[in-house]
């Protein structure tokens, strides 16, 4: 393979925040602070957190948590208490509070990249005796059912060797679902912890039958959850946001077109009109409900992409504007740049800062998912996609309307393409 020269930006101050460094064993005056805030916070929710062949297990183990909203910590936090915690946290977690993440012992990565100290983090962490959390997901599920799970998983289970339980949450991404987090909406909150692994299991498995068997676990559909538990969602504007993850119009198949109010979802360019009504199910307003179920929708969209991937016709190029962050204390803005999109290079984001060409590519199997923030609360409330190397993330705020989604499905298609190649190769 040939290898990626990457131009990094001209800093000023070229220092980088550490990644790879050890976290501290968890002081336990913390593990209770977190349990108290955690229950505070979930004071007037609907919950329950239910553990299934749990008895008698004791750390280490690794804990997999599904990823739709902030309160899965929580919720996880009162299924481990008095247990100490090690999460795994991306670094915009870490944005200007470093030093409380550090004081945690939160172990820090970079989404979607190679972090060989990560995994002796991890083994750290276990070796020490304590629970090891992870969201492999890696971000917030976009549109409440299961999201990208990497191979690797089932590798650092096997290397691991120690329990693993899998903490499926319900009804979270209903809360606050991840195109929409500011407006929540009243739903039951349902986290089931399961042990689905024990050390003696883990050995006589395969990778593969290890992969299987956590994709398994890690089936959810919260709209599905939603239909079938009968709970209303009465809130008023439980449509809004959804065009961020229902881009592609069915009817006339214009992409980043739809847009929402209240509990309607509408395509500005053919006029159709759905609504999503207090039990789950869309309903067009006019003619022939193409998806009544939200998920069925954005697996189409998915299959689009597919097609345009397989088929050689998918490219993207846009304006966006980057800022960086080497470091946990700020983002640096680099003004406008250019991010290409092929399947052949996978992402390359040009530019130029004080008076320096930069250039920043990531290939297809570099990166296996996309990290996706809609409406990115720390730099400008936009949509954003951030480009992460080992050392440094670059979050691009794209020109074109309501892309973010769509760049998710290509990156992990453009993967699955050049992964099936490669395993064809051996
Ligand atoms: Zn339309």
């Amino acid at each position: 393979m040939k290898r990626i020269e990457n131009i990094e930006p001209n800093y000023k101050n070229p220092k980088k925040y550490k990644t790879a460094k050890y976290p501290i064993r968890q002081p336990i005056y913390l593990t209770q602070l977190i349990q108290v805030l955690s229950k505070m916070m979930l004071l007037n929710k609907d919950k329950q957190v239910e553990k299934v062949n749990m008895e008698g297990l004791k750390p280490p183990f690794m804990l997999l948590s599904n990823h739709q909203a902030f309160c899965d910590f929580e919720l996880v936090s009162l299924g481990t208490y008095p247990l100490r915690v090690n999460n795994v946290v991306n670094i915009d977690g870490y944005y200007r509070r470093a030093w409380l993440l550090e004081w945690i012992g939160a172990i820090c990565t970079r989404k979607f990249t190679t972090d060989f100290h990560l995994v002796k983090s991890i083994r750290k962490v276990l070796s020490r005796g304590d629970v090891l959390c992870m969201y492999p997901e890696a971000r917030y599920s976009p549109c409440g059912v299961t999201s990208y799970l990497p191979e690797s998983l089932g590798a650092l289970v096997k290397m691991c060797k120690v329990p693993v339980v899998v903490a499926k949450h319900r009804g979270n991404h209903l809360h606050a679902p991840a195109y929409n987090i500011k407006q929540k909406r009243r739903v039951p909150h349902r986290t089931t912890m399961t042990k689905i692994l024990d050390a003696e299991q883990i050995k006589k498995m395969s990778v593969d039958d290890i992969n299987a068997l956590l994709r398994k676990h890690f089936e959810y559909d919260d709209y599905r959850y939603w239909q079938e538990s009968g709970f209303k969602i009465t809130e008023g504007y439980r449509a809004e946001g959804l065009e961020k993850v229902l881009y592609k119009c069915p009817k006339c198949k214009s992409e980043g077109k739809m847009a929402t109010r209240g509990a309607e979802l509408y395509c500005t360019e053919c006029g159709k009109k759905y609504t999503l009504g207090e039990d789950g199910f869309l309903r067009a307003n006019e003619g022939e409900t193409e998806f009544s179920h939200i998920p069925d929708w954005f697996n189409w969209e998915r299959e689009c992409v597919r097609e345009e991937v397989r088929s050689g016709s998918y490219h993207f190029e846009d304006a966006v504007d980057v800022h960086s962050m080497p470091r946990t204390n700020s983002f640096i803005p680099l003004g406008n740049a250019t991010l290409n999109h092929s399947i052949t290079d996978g992402f390359i984001l040009s530019g130029s800062y004080r008076g320096k060409e930069y250039r920043i590519q990531r290939t297809p199997l570099q990166t296996n998912s996309l990290h996706v923030e809609y409406e990115f609360p720390h730099i400008k409330p936009l949509d954003c996609i951030d480009i992460s190397t080992e050392d440094d993330s670059f979050y691009c705020y794209p020109t074109k309307a309501n892309v973010a989604t769509k760049l998710a499905f290509a990156t992990e298609e453009i993967y699955l393409l050049h992964y099936e190649r490669t395993r064809e190769r051996i």
